[in-house]
């Protein structure tokens, strides 16, 4: 099995080094040609999602990336990554892959709360540890979206088909399980 990670900016090598300690296989996406190659399975970071966006626009990946999520490719997105996948930004921002039906807030925690950590259950993995950084949160979601996790009533994690997004950062908090609910259907 081997895992790309999009590596344009962000909290990539963090989502590697998880992935390696697992003893998954990774590559990176940094360009048009890196899409091309095989692989089973992608991370999309955490960031910022405004520029992951205009890098995934400016190196053409957008929609070939698109197509590979809509083909079935299993994906996570942690954080801006969950943002990447959103269809509707809250504010009316212009939305990036688009593929998953939900609204997302960005930067929903306002200043206080720029970055904190939580614990929370997440439907089929028990109680899990959470660092939050200048998260966004899950506003609305659509037909087939599944809610995994909420924290004070809002969502913050959820899974859509092939699609895993979560507020969080599981690469910082060596949180395993999510990686393995999302390689899942590659074991
Ligand atoms: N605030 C960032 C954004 O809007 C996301 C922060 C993160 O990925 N930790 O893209």
């Amino acid at each position: 099995m081997k895992v790309a990670v999009l590596a344009l900016q962000g909290a990539f090598a963090e989502h590697e080094r998880m992935l390696e300690n697992m003893g998954v296989r990774c590559m990176e996406i940094r360009q048009e040609k890196d899409a091309y190659q095989d692989f089973d399975a992608m991370v999309l970071p955490g960031g910022e999602s405004t520029v992951m966006g205009k890098l995934l626009r400016d190196y053409h990946l957008l929609s070939i990336l698109r197509k590979k999520i809509e083909d079935g490719l299993p994906v996570l997105g942690t954080c801006a990554g969950l943002i990447l996948l959103a269809e509707k930004l809250s504010g009316g921002e212009m939305p990036h892959l688009a593929t998953m039906p939900i609204t997302v807030k960005r930067n929903a925690y306002g200043r206080q709360l720029g970055s904190f950590r939580a614990e929370a259950e997440c439907k089929g993995l028990g109680f899990i540890p959470m660092v939050f950084i200048r998260a966004p949160y899950i506003e609305e979601t659509g037909e087939g979206v599944e809610t995994l996790a909420k924290i004070d009533g809002r969502i913050v994690a959820v899974r859509y088909k092939n699609q895993t997004g979560v507020s969080f950062h599981p690469e910082l908090a060596d949180c395993r399980s999510i990686y393995r609910m999302f390689l899942q259907p590659l074991m």
